[in-house]
């Protein structure tokens, strides 16, 4: 399958904000952000007029690291949301907020999308009961997500919630960390998604 395999933090650099794509790390001094928080390369610190063009591709490359998605799942993700009703911005974040591995992350299982995506993988989770080990799956209103019963006494698992729950739970979940299970209540709102991204400027790039 096919990954990225550059430096992490680059993405984060590149696009001129926090992405949180290392868990506890982006909140420290250690953050490349707060210690270089200009573009990685020879010529990063220059100062460029960007295009058109440029900002409407920074806003897909921006949107899609942050979830962690590739370019040809990114583009399913535009083509589904430009066939459902409403603002098709507005549907591609929604999607994206679907996902099984965001859920994952936003409940406070994992300290990053990445670890999520790794903990679904190997089968740390179920969706209404049944394993769930896909982590692109799209979740819907009043679906259930849990610890899988098998990993509950999971230390590595207990570290991870312990450590996350402190963190804000977004108001379309309903966490329960006694039992690690969590409810969707309704699927996000663009309010209830904190990406600070002008959505409508990748959808006039994927309208060209
Ligand atoms: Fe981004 Fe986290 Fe790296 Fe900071 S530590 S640059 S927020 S991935």
């Amino acid at each position: 399958m096919a990954r990225y395999t550059d430096a992490v933090c680059k993405q984060c650099r590149r696009e001129g904000q926090k992405l949180f794509l290392k868990g506890e790390r982006c909140y420290t001094e250690k953050c490349a952000i707060s210690r270089r928080g200009y573009a990685p390369g020879q010529h990063g610190q220059s100062r460029k007029k960007v295009s058109e063009y440029g900002l409407q591709l920074r806003a897909k490359q921006k949107t899609r690291r942050f979830y962690g998605v590739l370019e040809s799942q990114f583009a399913k993700y535009f083509e589904m949301a430009d066939r459902q009703a409403g603002i098709t911005g507005e549907n591609l974040l929604q999607i994206l907020e679907s996902r099984m591995d965001n859920v994952v992350y936003r409940c406070g299982f994992a300290s990053s999308r990445k670890e999520a995506r790794q903990l679904v993988r190997h089968g740390h989770f179920t969706l209404n009961g049944k394993k769930a080990n896909i982590p692109s799956i799209l979740v819907k209103a009043s679906d259930v997500v849990a610890v899988a019963d098998s990993s509950k006494t999971s230390e590595k698992i207990k570290a991870v919630v312990e450590t996350n729950s402190a963190k804000p739970v977004p108001k379309w979940l309903e966490v329960n960390r006694e039992q690690l299970t969590a409810r969707i209540v309704e699927l996000p709102k663009r309010e209830d998604i904190d990406l600070d991204v002008e959505e409508h400027l990748i959808v006039e790039l994927y309208s060209k």
